[in-house]
């Protein structure tokens, strides 16, 4: 039996991934994603960041779960990761 998941939840599905835990990502931290990542945020008008996993994922309703990779994961290292 796959769990279910609540709205706003983590769209990995990580352990810690409640939805008070997705953070929109800032102008500070959007800078230093590399360009093409940069670029389709901008142009989806905004992403949103797990905090317990490091998922950066697209926050527009219509790609709500669009990943795009990670960005200080404590699993897959600091930086970004695809
Ligand atoms: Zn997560």
């Amino acid at each position: 039996m796959p769990r279910t998941y609540p709205p706003g939840y983590c769209p990995d599905r990580c352990s810690g991934g409640r939805s008070d835990r997705q953070m929109t990502v800032q102008e500070g931290m959007l800078y230093q994603l590399p360009d093409t990542v940069r670029a389709e945020i901008t142009a989806h008008g905004g992403a949103k960041r797990c905090t317990y996993c490091g998922l950066v994922y697209l926050s527009a309703p219509l790609q709500m779960g669009g990943r795009l990779g990670f960005w200080n994961s404590g699993v897959r290292g600091q930086g970004w990761a695809d």
